[in-house]
């Protein structure tokens, strides 16, 4: 069981169809570049010389923000597809509960507490 109440999984699940229109909203007026969005590149980006130092930093900056929008675009999708499977509230690593407590904060995450821990010390360590 993910030990969630019937009340805090839809709690949970509106927040995340909310979240999930907001980034598409977030997108779609975002100026999205070759890179990540092919189709929807507006012409005039296209067209743009990007031969000057400002106009490559802000191309870095909006793809970067892009990147990062679809990205949790990507976490939403993914956590309101385990609604549809009936596993959303499970850790994807140890199968525990994640907690409300956890979700309630960050409704996509997808590791509980422990398991995104030793994620990140295990990261920190290949880093190093
Ligand atoms: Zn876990």
């Amino acid at each position: 069981m993910n030990g969630l109440e019937a009340q805090q999984w839809q709690t949970l699940q509106a927040r995340l169809r909310q979240d999930y229109a907001i980034l598409l909203a977030q997108l779609a007026d975002a100026t999205i570049l070759p890179a990540v969005l092919p189709r929807a590149l507006p012409h005039e980006v296209q067209a743009s010389p990007s031969d000057n130092a400002s106009s490559r930093a802000l191309e870095a900056q909006s793809m970067e923000a892009a990147a990062h929008t679809l990205q949790q675009l990507h976490g939403v999708r993914h956590a309101l597809a385990k609604f549809t499977a009936e596993d959303y509230g499970l850790c994807e690593s140890c199968n525990g509960p994640i907690g409300y407590s956890r979700l309630n904060a960050r409704p996509d995450a997808r590791l509980c507490i422990r398991c995104q821990t030793r994620t990140e010390q295990h990261s920190h360590n290949w880093q190093k």
